[in-house]
């Protein structure tokens, strides 16, 4: 079967909805904001039906439906439970050459009612004539995860100025490339920003100048710890968009695979100790691509702002006048402790979180030993598995108790997540027995010995109720652990 599509235009006009229920009462909401002049035909009507009644916004025939009931109208929906009526409906309708659906049969339905992403004015609908409703659902899920809300303001925006946009650019390739530059560029970007005034400004500069060069621009993305489902909308709308993207070492490869494939991929990763690209050369590169007029993303692990080093790559691209916009990601400690069951505050427990960097010597120095010491809240350390025995020793040195909890998790979030738990006099050699290796996220406090119980991602803790002289298989371990 194939369709023809249109959008229609009701505003004022009839339409008759036959059935009082949810379902008609769904159909009813959408053509009232279409502007239709709607009235539902039922003997019952469900409770957010009678309101709409009540309220003036829907008139109500009170009755079971009669042909004539469809004089007079555009088009028709049936949605009542019984197929019967439907077919009657649908019948009567066609006999009148009255557009008519009726729900859930393609057969009867003389058009279709499509799935919908609403961007007011802008609205995508799709159809699958009937073939695969569960699909049209899940196509509109991704498209709804592509387009931002932004959308619509942009499509308002361009519309205000459509008849200077005309004038200006009097030639069809020229206006072409015009409205291009503003839907990809920088105008789309400052409307995302919440920004309309310095959107706008930017649409009547560009009018004035006409042509220019499209300036490049910086996102600043937070890639989340490697699970893609924890990107942001917004992160996979960048990695869409891009045209370059500088990725980081730890940057899933899955979440890779969702940017556009003809970005080009840049790996400016580090490793701890080797530096595979320092960052004044990621500056100079950030600053070459966005001058050449290119749309960056900067992909970084986590979140860019947490451990990231996103603060000096914002600075520096301040001070060199290239446009930015930071998407924040999920970092590693909270999506390493949603994974492995660990809420990080609990009332119980703990009524705050820190976290920290035990990086390098220099950075563990750095710390307020004594205030990391205390109790009653949980510590969430990045980067610590090549310090594991510093932090241990300095924590207990400074008064923690030794049977403090611990949780490592490594690759946290990956189909490859394991987690380790004991107590604190216990990390080192645990860490060195299940060789944990970067990326882990260590977590100590309380709140840890609640991985025993709450996991639920990936392989089950090897925690100390299934110690033994060897290592044991992950599932089993706690299988006795929580016997
Ligand atoms: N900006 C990042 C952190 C960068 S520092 C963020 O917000 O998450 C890198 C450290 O983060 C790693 O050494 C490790 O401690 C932690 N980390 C990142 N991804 C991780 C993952 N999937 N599992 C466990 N730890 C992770």
């Amino acid at each position: 079967m194939s369709l023809y599509p249109l959008f229609a235009d009701l505003r004022g006009r009839p339409a008759l909805v036959v059935g009082g229920g949810e379902v008609a009462q769904r159909k009813i909401v959408r053509l009232l904001g279409a502007g239709a002049a709607v009235t539902v035909v039922s003997p019952h009507l469900h409770p957010s039906l009678v309101e709409l009644v009540r309220a003036g916004k829907v008139a109500h025939q009170e009755a079971e439906f009669r042909p004539e009931l469809l004089d007079g109208q555009w088009l028709a929906i049936a949605a009542t439970a019984n197929h019967g009526v439907n077919r009657a409906v649908a019948l009567a309708a066609q006999a009148r050459r009255i557009l008519v659906n009726v729900v859930d049969d393609a057969q009867l339905s003389s058009f279709h009612v499509p799935a919908v992403i609403d961007r007011a004015p802008v609205q995508i609908a799709i159809s699958t004539a009937g073939a695969a409703p569960m699909l049209a659902r899940v196509l509109r899920e991704r498209i709804e995860a592509l387009l931002d809300q932004s959308v619509g303001a942009l499509a308002r925006l361009l519309d205000r100025y459509r008849l200077r946009i005309r004038e200006r650019h009097p030639d069809v390739a020229a206006r072409r490339r015009f409205y291009s530059q503003a839907i990809t560029g920088p105008v789309a970007a400052l409307l995302r920003r919440a920004r309309p005034a310095d959107a706008e400004a930017e649409l009547q500069g560009a009018l004035v100048l006409g042509q220019s060069e499209q300036p490049g621009s910086v996102a600043l993305v937070g890639a989340g710890p490697g699970d893609p489902g924890l990107l942001t909308l917004h992160a996979l709308r960048a990695l869409n968009e891009a045209d370059v993207i500088l990725h980081d070492r730890l940057v899933d490869a899955r979440i890779l695979d969702l940017a556009r494939r003809d970005a080009q991929f840049i790996d400016v990763g580090k490793r701890a100790g080797a530096h595979a690209t320092n960052q004044d050369r990621i500056h100079e590169l950030l600053l070459a691509y966005a001058r050449s007029g290119k749309r960056v993303v900067r992909l970084k692990g986590g979140d860019p702002f947490v451990f990231g080093r996103g603060g000096e790559e914002i600075e520096f691209l301040r001070e060199q006048a290239i446009a930015y916009e930071v998407v924040p990601g999920i970092t590693a400690a909270t999506a390493c402790a949603a994974y492995a069951g660990i809420p990080l505050t609990h009332r119980d427990h703990a009524q705050s979180v820190r976290f920290v960097t035990a990086h390098c010597r220099d950075s563990l120095d750095a710390l307020d030993w004594p205030a990391l010491a205390a109790d009653r809240q949980t510590l969430a350390v990045y980067m610590g598995i090549g310090e594991v025995e510093t932090v241990s020793d300095r924590l207990i040195a400074h008064g923690r108790d030794r049977a403090t909890p611990f949780a490592l998790i490594e690759n946290g979030s990956r189909p490859e997540q394991r987690i380790v738990t004991g107590v604190l006099a216990e990390l080192v050699e645990r860490a060195r027995r299940y060789a944990v290796t970067s990326p882990a996220m260590l977590i100590i406090g309380d709140v840890a010995a609640l991985a025993e119980r709450l996991h639920w991602f990936g392989a089950a803790p090897l925690g100390s109720g299934a110690d033994s002289s060897m290592p044991v298989d992950g599932e089993f371990a706690t299988a006795q652990s929580c016997a």
